[in-house]
């Protein structure tokens, strides 16, 4: 069938995602969803969207636009949404990065950046992280195509401080340096406070983990509005009404819940805290998380082996076959109860 297939077909090697076994009795660790369900104002909303559906939704997305806009203190034309961050992040390798022009991420960083790189046949260079798993500044200098990085960074969790960000933007200023904080609510303080100061950083983000809207796939980026601009364009060339009704009332009501949101995203950073130390009393080196997962490796453990046999407990929980990090496991950072369970199922394996 091959032979059928486009020339971008052949090249693609897609990102499959973790493991999305939902059985209830499954603790499911393994893609940094929220633990807790979406305030519930989300579901007030999209009870009476429903009875609009026969509607097309703005393809502007106006209402959650303004939500988003009011939120981060700017102007609503500052403000892209889309399906999910992956999406944003897709048209934002179309919107800016060019076939020619070889772009930089670090290595390690998100498993979608070759990936898009691929599909849209952007050449890329890696810039390997220090011993440390901190980003190695010098090497995001004078970038010829542009940058994109995660900050905090996946899958190690760690974050760059604003300082740091500010000198590859100093380093770059011709070129587009996209700043994707899929988990900076778990972190920060964000890279939007720079939006003023650099007309080429673009930030992204999602309402799938700190919003707990993984399921309703809505995504964001906020930047100058020239940025933006060129964001619609692409929009508007693939499917102008991107984001369903649904999704646009869901995710604004859950922007308008602030108090909902404060909430949870502090009680998962102190169930966070408590599991570093939970880790660390069974012998595991984890590194220092800024999000909602953390990395570990334990010097007397197959890490995959690891794995495997937490899922035969029930629990799911991320490896990577990559070379450097094959040591590691990451795992989503769920409820108290959650992970007590974990710390127990481990402390039973690690014993045999
Ligand atoms: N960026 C990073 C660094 C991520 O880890 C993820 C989630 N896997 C995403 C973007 C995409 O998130 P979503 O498409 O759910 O908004």
């Amino acid at each position: 069938m091959n032979r059928l297939w486009s020339e971008m077909t052949r090249r693609t090697e897609p990102y499959i995602p973790g493991e999305q076994l939902n059985r209830p009795e499954i603790i499911k660790l393994n893609t940094n969803e929220n633990p807790y369900p979406p305030s519930p104002r989300t579901g007030e909303a999209i009870q009476r969207e429903i009875g609009r559906l026969q509607l097309y939704p703005s393809p502007t997305a106006d209402g959650l636009c303004q939500a988003i806009a009011e939120r981060e203190n700017l102007p609503a034309d500052h403000v892209f949404v889309a399906n999910g961050s992956d999406e944003v992040l897709a048209f934002s390798f179309m919107a800016f990065f060019d076939p020619g022009q070889t772009i930089r991420f670090p290595d390690i960083s998100y498993s979608f950046y070759p990936v898009y790189s691929k599909l849209f046949n952007i050449p890329y260079e890696e810039v390997p992280l220090r011993e440390s798993f901190t980003l190695n500044l010098d090497g995001f200098a004078q970038a010829e195509g542009g940058i994109i990085l995660p900050n905090p960074n996946a899958p190690t969790g760690i974050y760059e401080s604003l300082d740091g960000i500010r000198e590859i933007l100093e380093a770059n200023p011709d070129r587009p340096v996209i700043i994707d904080e899929a988990y900076i609510d778990f972190a920060g303080p964000s890279a939007a406070v720079l939006i003023g100061e650099y007309d080429n950083l673009l930030v992204t983000r999602t309402t799938s983990k700190s919003r707990s809207l993984a399921g309703l796939r809505v995504g964001y980026a906020l930047g100058h509005p020239g940025l933006i601009e060129a964001l619609v364009r692409i929009k508007d060339s693939f499917n102008s009404y991107t984001l369903d009704r649904l999704a646009q009332a869901g995710a604004e009501a859950a922007f308008r819940d602030e108090t909902y949101f404060r909430e949870t995203t502090k009680r998962i950073v102190q169930t966070r805290n408590r599991a570093v130390e939970q880790l660390g009393a069974l012998g595991f080196r984890v590194l220092p998380s800024s999000a909602n997962f953390l990395f570990c490796t334990h010097p007397e453990a197959d890490a995959e082996k690891l794995c495997e046999k937490l899922k035969g407990r029930g629990i799911l929980v991320r490896h990577f076959s990559k070379p450097r990090i094959q040591d590691y496991l990451r795992i989503t950072v769920g409820t108290d109860e959650q992970m007590d369970r974990l710390s127990k199922v481990l402390s039973e394996i690690l014993c045999k």
